[in-house]
């Protein structure tokens, strides 16, 4: 059994981004961009008027003669001279000789003619040409995660397609004869599925759109036959239960068979002893134990690093943070515990029902507490380090 610190050494090792794939922009959403973006213009393109106004030479007089107006998209340039101004709009292009706006609102008008009521400062209310970004500079750097935003920006600048990370295929392998589906009803011994849809949407939430869930029954045959059949289709294979040493966990001999080699198999961690973790040839495998918070705590730590780095993630784990603990923390265990707790203000709070098959203290928990496996006591008052879940 090795510890969490080598488990996640292991997984390191593999951390490697997916290949490089060219997307329309639009298409990209929650990606991570594989290249720096250059900016093929100017932000913004033409000196703009930011108010609803008056565009004039600075300077002050007692009235300013209007000699014309420019509508946003209006592409021609007017002559001015000091003491005249052109009506404008929010978003329009200044005249190449007006330096500044007054903005409507401390202004009158009376016969054609303009009066300031307070006259802004030189460049007021103007835009200039590239304010926001130049031609050739770094719009967006390789690593960047694209949210709606940076979307936003890169169509601002006219951009069509970015390079962008591939996301891995992934599909979940449900193992247990007792499990029945959302909507079925329960039968003595039966519980509810609940890791395939946990599973998907802590996939979801790191950014994987499409999930395929395949279910399989607890004997040999139909666990090879599954394994075998969802290495071929995907990238990356989460398999849940059947992983530990009951007569009908046959998980472990069916990665054997199928030829998946193992990189290690427990951890010394509670909850989770009986993860799994391999590959064939590019694609790996975790085989998670079927408790719900144990599938959930290894998710979180090694699961979630992992595909964010094949996202092209730069930092991939989760925040580790210190906090000091409201009472005695204690691991009678020898294992590495992560405990389900609320953080606030700096101060952790671990919370009642930390077995693993108890998903009701992970549900209103926002952080996981890291007690290594050579650490007996965390004294009140004392720091500890935890995991920041949202
Ligand atoms: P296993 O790892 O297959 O030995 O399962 C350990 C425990 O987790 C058993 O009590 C199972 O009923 C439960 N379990 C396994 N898979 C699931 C699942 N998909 N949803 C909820 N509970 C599960
Ligand atoms: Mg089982």
């Amino acid at each position: 059994m090795i510890s969490v610190s080598e488990a996640i050494q292991h997984i390191e090792n593999y951390c490697i981004p997916s290949i490089i794939i060219e997307k329309p922009i639009e298409k990209t959403l929650n990606s991570v961009l594989a290249e720096d973006i250059l900016s093929p213009i100017n932000m913004p393109p033409f000196k703009q008027s930011s108010m609803d106004g008056y565009a004039f030479i600075h300077a002050e007089n007692e009235s300013y003669k209007i000699i014309g107006e420019i509508q946003a998209g209006n592409s021609e340039d007017i002559l001015l001279k000091e003491g005249e101004a052109v009506r404008i709009f929010t978003g329009a292009r200044v005249p190449n000789i007006a330096d500044t706006v007054v903005m409507q609102e401390h202004t009158k008008t009376k016969d054609g003619f303009l009066f300031i009521d307070k006259l802004p400062n030189k460049f007021a209310n103007v835009r200039p040409l590239g304010e926001q970004i130049k031609v050739g500079e770094i719009a967006l750097e390789k690593g960047t995660k694209l949210n709606e935003a940076a979307i936003g920006f890169l169509v601002g600048l006219g951009i069509l397609k970015v390079k962008v990370y591939k996301q891995p295929k992934v599909s979940i392998l449900i193992t247990g004869n007792e499990l029945k589906q959302l909507g079925e009803e329960l039968k003595e011994g039966e519980v509810y599925d609940s890791n395939s849809i946990t599973l998907k949407l802590a996939l979801q939430q790191i950014g994987i759109k499409k999930v395929r869930i395949v279910k399989i029954k607890d004997t040999f045959k139909a666990t090879k036959k599954a394994v075998k059949k969802q290495i071929e289709k995907s990238d990356v294979v989460l398999i849940s239960g059947g992983i530990s040493v009951g007569d009908y966990d046959f998980v472990k001999k069916a990665l054997e068979e199928n030829e998946v080699k193992e990189v290690f198999y427990k951890v010394n961690q509670k909850p989770g002893k009986p993860l799994w973790f391999g590959h064939k040839d590019d694609t790996f495998v975790f085989a998670l134990p079927g408790n719900p918070a144990s599938s959930l705590s290894c998710f979180y730590m090694y699961v979630l690093p992992f595909i964010k780095a094949k996202l092209g993630h730069l930092k991939y784990h989760l925040p580790k943070l210190k906090a000091v603990v409201n009472e005695d923390v204690v691991n009678v265990h020898g294992k590495t515990l992560f405990l389900k707790a609320e953080v606030h203000n700096g101060i952790a709070k671990q919370l009642k029902g930390q077995a693993s098959s108890m998903l009701k203290s992970f549900a209103t928990s926002n952080s996981l507490l890291l007690l290594p496996e050579d650490k007996e006591i965390v004294k009140k008052g004392e720091e500890i380090t935890y995991v920041k879940l949202n």
